[in-house]
């Protein structure tokens, strides 16, 4: 008798995820398909398969234009849907390009322009939303207050857990709760599908920034979206009629990215949770943000390990210690194999208007270090002599 076949770890699945065919193509590597157009003669069949493209479905046979579907980018959308345990993902130009697409996408024809959402959310979030720019309008919220929030125009919950910059973790189960129909959407960039897949903690919609830990290398720009194939449909529409497309040279650096980002965020979150301990033995540390690092947390379990970033306020001028570091980099951008420091106040979330950048806990002696794959000890020297 043979054995039901299992389904494999996550860890073997990110390398092998999206490649399924290579074999039969007679290729080791994903290939790289670089058309803008594709040959299509039969006029009368194109133009049925146009109609099917435009309402983001994915019909078989010829792309048509490379603004309707890429297979390099399928591949890559492929494998994260598989990671993050999703029925589909779409996948846009940027992280914000993705968060655009979202937002249009739960708004249109339907009327529901409300967003309720929970500080803090990454400093270009934070902007899109209260612009109102894409038409829509947000109420801020803390996580308890959600279900209260919600109004029958409500199309969209959007929360970050754990949070940018200062790691705030939410428990999505019980925010997912107070959702109710209203579709969650959990970005979770930081986290990654590694440490945490919110589609088992009842979200609806995952969001990431594809140029962080997914790509892993600081050379890649995208976002992606995982959700049902329905919501997907609506993002890829989105995506025809906007153009906020994925290059598919990024496509296939984020494939590639996704076979070493298992070990690549383990490793970075075992460095990131040394140099947590290690700054809050420091006196020269006022407080230090890591998720887990104080035994009460929400969402037990909802996370497999603390991530790769670390927060922390300085008893001094924090702008010092970015001034100091040698081997780490001053920076934006987080989940690259080299280790960034930067001063959120001033850099990522410069946009959020001060007294709510305060209101959430941002203040000006928070410094947020993204955590890369050196050794510890050196990263720890460059910290202990800038500070
Ligand atoms: C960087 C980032 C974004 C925006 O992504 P881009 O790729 O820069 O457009 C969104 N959310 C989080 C948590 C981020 O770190």
């Amino acid at each position: 008798m043979t054995q039901p076949h299992s389904p494999a770890s996550f860890a073997t699945r990110a390398v092998h995820a999206g490649r399924d065919d290579l074999t039969e193509l007679g290729v080791h590597v994903a290939p790289i398909d670089l058309s803008t157009t594709y040959p299509a003669a039969d006029s009368a069949a194109e133009a049925m398969r146009m109609d099917e493209f435009a309402a983001g479905a994915q019909p078989a046979g010829s792309p048509i234009y490379a603004r309707l579907h890429n297979p390099t980018v399928a591949r890559f959308e492929s494998a994260l849907a598989e990671l993050e345990n999703a029925e589909a993902s779409v996948a846009f130009a940027s992280g914000m390009a993705a968060m655009t697409a979202c937002l249009l996408a739960a708004s249109q024809g339907n009327q529901k322009t409300h967003v309720v959402a929970v500080r803090p959310v990454y400093g270009g979030t934070d902007l899109l939303l209260n612009s109102g720019l894409l038409g829509t309008n947000v109420t801020w919220v803390d996580a308890d207050k959600v279900a209260a929030a919600i109004q029958p125009d409500t199309g969209l919950v959007i929360v970050e857990t754990p949070a940018n910059p200062t790691l705030t973790e939410l428990d999505l189960a019980q925010v997912a709760h107070a959702c109710g129909d209203v579709p969650l959407l959990v970005d979770n960039t930081v986290a990654t599908p590694v440490l945490q897949r919110p589609l088992e903690h009842g979200a609806s919609i995952v969001l990431h920034s594809a140029t962080k830990s997914l790509g892993g290398y600081g050379d890649v720009v995208g976002g992606i979206v995982a959700c049902s194939e329905t919501f997907a449909r609506g993002l890829r529409s989105v995506r025809i009629a906007t153009g906020g497309i994925l290059h598919p040279l990024a496509g296939y650096m984020l494939l590639r990215g996704l076979a070493t980002l298992p070990i690549r965020v383990r490793h970075a979150s075992e460095n990131a949770h040394e140099l947590a301990l290690r700054l809050q033995a420091d006196e020269r540390v006022a407080h230090v943000y890591y998720p887990g690092l104080n035994a009460d947390r929400p969402g037990t379990n909802q996370m497999s390990g603390g991530g790769s970033l670390v927060s922390f306020e300085t008893v001094d001028d924090a702008k010092d210690v970015v001034l100091g570091v040698n081997l780490i980099t001053p920076a934006v951008s987080l989940g690259s194999v080299d280790t960034l420091i930067q001063h959120p106040a001033s850099l990522t979330h410069h946009v959020v208007n001060s007294d709510d950048r305060a209101a959430c806990g941002i203040s000006d002696k928070l410094l947020r270090l993204s955590v890369g794959l050196e050794d510890v000890d050196d990263l720890w020297a460059d910290l202990d002599q800038a500070l």
